[in-house]
């Protein structure tokens, strides 16, 4: 069975096969995927990606890609949002210090905002939406609370891996191996909620 992942991110990608390869997902069931990835369309276009929420885009970006393939298409939109900020960067996560996407001034313009904030709580939220030919899409969710530090630690991940630390860690997820973010992170959570999703509608 053919299965699309809809993204063009390497990271990204990485971290979901990596979880697709560990004992307790779908795979280890014995059903055969063939896990592809946007990059196996490259005349699709990327969706823009315009809804003012993560579920929006997430259904947005899998529908689309589903419906030019014909083949049942995941996609997953993801954000960091920041308590003391209402929530903020939240969708706006990857252009918030402007388009393009720049992980090193969207972390320096986190940490401006909350420079002096004591209330450093912080979650990263990741929405998965499944596209199937002819069905509405379905989505699920996986969260992964944690705290904003006040600088820079760790070479590992993306994104605002550095500044953000883990409930239960002393570590940054740029400092955490990623086997061990890929267990505990926002994707990881969606992923198993959405290996659950699955069994029920396989
Ligand atoms: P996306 O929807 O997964 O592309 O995520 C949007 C933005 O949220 C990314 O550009 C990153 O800035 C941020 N983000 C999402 N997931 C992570 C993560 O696991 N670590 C760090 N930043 C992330």
């Amino acid at each position: 069975m053919k299965f699309v992942i809809a993204t063009r991110n390497a990271h990204k990608l990485e971290e979901i096969r990596a979880i697709f390869d560990t004992p307790s997902t779908m795979l280890s069931t014995g059903e055969s995927l063939d896990v592809l990835s946007a990059l196996d369309f490259p005349n699709v276009p990327d969706t823009i990606e315009d809804r003012d929420t993560l579920e929006g885009n997430a259904i947005k970006k899998a529908q689309e890609l589903c419906d030019a393939t014909g083949l049942m298409t995941l996609a997953d939109d993801s954000g960091l949002e920041v308590e003391a900020m209402d929530g903020a960067p939240g969708v706006y996560s990857a252009r918030y210090a402007g388009e393009p996407c720049d992980y090193e001034n969207n972390n320096a313009k986190l940490l401006r905002e909350l420079a002096g904030q004591n209330n450093r709580r912080a979650r990263f939220r990741t929405v998965m939406a499944l596209a199937r030919p002819g069905e509405e899409p379905l989505t699920v969710e996986g969260k992964c609370e944690g705290t904003i530090i006040d600088e820079l630690r760790g070479e590992h991940g993306f994104g605002y891996d550095p500044l953000f630390v883990p409930d239960g860690f002393d570590q940054t997820f740029a400092e955490l191996p990623a086997e061990t973010k890929n267990k505990i992170s926002h994707r990881a959570r969606a992923l198993a909620a959405f290996s659950n999703l699955w069994m029920s509608i396989a």
